[in-house]
């Protein structure tokens, strides 16, 4: 039975070019700056990014907490949406390793924070409160339905935070995909934020890794951190040469991700006892919504997963489905057949 995987885009295998590439990789020791491999990753993504540097990571996660304890000291407040990866899905790792406290803000669908919000709950200087000092912004922003943060919401804040002289910091673990849906370079995308980290190892499909970009005395600061919370590796070159094809061919087929999505989403959109709108499917991720009382959405997903259709029940009533690169345009036809067969069958 061939299993359409669409529980996420970090099940992606690395491409036979990538596997090429580690065999050969030339290595050294990283934490000794001895791996030419990784650097050469390192300068790849800031360049694309329009940054003066990088930083290899092992994951999205150390990324955001990394650049987290750069911008801010023990003590300090940083202001982030209540709907954001950050917040929900990082173990709280700012507050209990980095002493960072968290201001959080309702999202709205579109996974902004309006202005006026944020403007509000910027602190003064008062010896009674924290230290305002970061803004975290998520782009595509994954729990509000994979939306893409544009770059007329990102100048407004970068001005907002210029006026109060906090930092910016844009968790794009899958910025790759909000610039292709956008249709916009992705270095003026990455332009008004301080620093940004991205996911090698999701819809770009290497195998392991994330980069932090910045300016040179942040990527600084970041490397000794980095070091701290155990991230310095080795001769990562291997990995590293993985994440260099990964920029290089995984780029431009991001589009065909989102087009398989939009296509999921008309597909289930017409299927009776689901919902979804298709016209705010914009990148790779489709949330929808199981609407009759007859299954639950964690029993529809255990019902699909027996004839080979994977995905993951994000909450009571809700499901999960993100296109990658292992799931073509069949596949979504063959996919949307079985939810279709498996709904008229509870
Ligand atoms: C996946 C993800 C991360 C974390 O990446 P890991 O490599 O899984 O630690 C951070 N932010 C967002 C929005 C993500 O989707």
């Amino acid at each position: 039975m061939n299993t359409i995987d669409l529980r996420s885009d970090t099940i992606t295998h690395p491409t036979d070019e990538m596997r090429r590439a580690m065999a050969e990789a030339k290595v050294g020791d990283d934490v000794l700056g001895d791996d030419p491999t990784v650097r050469r990753l390192e300068e790849l993504a800031a360049s694309r990014m329009g940054k003066q540097d990088g930083l290899f990571v092992p994951s999205g996660t150390m990324g955001n907490l990394i650049s987290q304890m750069v911008h801010c000291g023990r003590g300090d407040e940083s202001i982030l949406g209540d709907q954001s990866h950050v917040f929900w899905y990082e173990q709280g790792g700012s507050a209990g390793i980095g002493n960072i406290h968290p201001r959080t803000l309702p999202n709205s669908p579109d996974g902004t924070i309006p202005l006026e919000m944020i403007e509000a709950a910027i602190r003064p200087d008062d010896i009674h409160f924290p230290r305002s000092r970061l803004l975290i912004i998520e782009n595509t922003h994954n729990r509000c339905k994979g939306t893409p943060i544009p770059l007329t919401y990102m100048k407004a804040v970068r001005k907002l935070a210029d006026r109060h002289r906090l930092n910016i910091h844009v968790d794009g673990a899958r910025i790759f995909n909000a610039a292709a849906a956008l249709e916009i370079d992705i270095a003026d995308l990455a332009g008004p934020a301080d620093s940004i980290t991205f996911c090698l190892s999701k819809g770009l499909a290497a195998p392991v890794g994330s980069v932090v970009c910045g300016d040179r005395p942040f990527i600084g600061k970041a490397r000794r951190i980095r070091k701290v919370l155990g991230g310095g590796m080795r001769q990562s070159g291997i990995l590293a040469a993985a994440g260099i094809v990964a920029l290089e061919t995984m780029v431009d087929r991001l589009a065909d991700d989102h087009a398989n999505a939009r296509a999921l989403a008309l597909g289930l959109s017409q299927i009776r006892g689901l919902a979804v709108d298709p016209d705010k499917i914009k990148t790779n991720i489709v949330y929808f919504d199981v609407v009759t009382d007859e299954v639950t959405a964690l029993e529809l997903t255990q019902l699909l997963d027996k004839s080979g259709v994977r995905m993951l029940a994000s909450g009571p009533g809700q499901i999960r489905a993100v296109t990658n690169y292992h799931v073509g345009s069949g596949d979504i036809e063959q996919a949307t057949s079985v939810i279709r067969e498996a709904m008229a069958s509870v």
